[in-house]
């Protein structure tokens, strides 16, 4: 598993302005935030990405996800937010540990900005791609 700036930081390596923490999850401020409250959500677990997490580490995830959002927004003052997960540097993942991102929204001006480039799904396609992804699962 490669060495991340985020392992460093579960052990306390290098300093961290901690939220939460229990046994399978941290909790940390982001430092280069898109909107004051930027909060980072991993699990301890060294998963690269979102695929490659055990079923323990993303329910402890699920579990405390939305808790944490409500810190973020009584404290932000902000009601709207957006909770991201890049995945793979052609998501836009830069540190190679799962992490969720909670971002406030308070406007235009800061916050997540996302582009959004939608298609149009045909019957025949969403069946096809129904199908497949049913099969998929394991
Ligand atoms: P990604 O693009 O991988 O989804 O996001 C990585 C995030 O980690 C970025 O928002 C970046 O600001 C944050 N980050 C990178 N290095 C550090 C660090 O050393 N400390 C903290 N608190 N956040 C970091």
């Amino acid at each position: 598993m490669p060495e991340t700036i985020f392992s460093k930081i579960l052990r306390n390596e290098i300093p961290s302005h901690k939220v939460y923490e229990d046994e399978r999850v941290f909790a940390f401020l982001d430092i280069n935030p898109l909107s004051r409250g930027h909060l980072l959500v991993i699990p301890k677990e060294p998963a690269v990405t979102l695929d490659e997490l055990s079923d323990d580490s993303a329910a402890a995830l699920g579990r405390v996800l939305p808790r944490l959002c409500r810190a973020v927004q009584r404290v932000s003052g902000v009601l709207a937010y957006n909770v991201l997960q890049n995945n793979g540097s052609a998501a836009h993942q830069a540190v190679g540990h799962v992490h969720f991102h909670i971002i406030p929204k308070p406007g235009d001006e800061s916050g997540l900005g996302i582009r959004w480039p939608t298609g149009k799904l045909s019957p025949a396609d969403g069946s096809a791609l129904a199908e497949a992804l049913r099969a998929a699962l394991e």
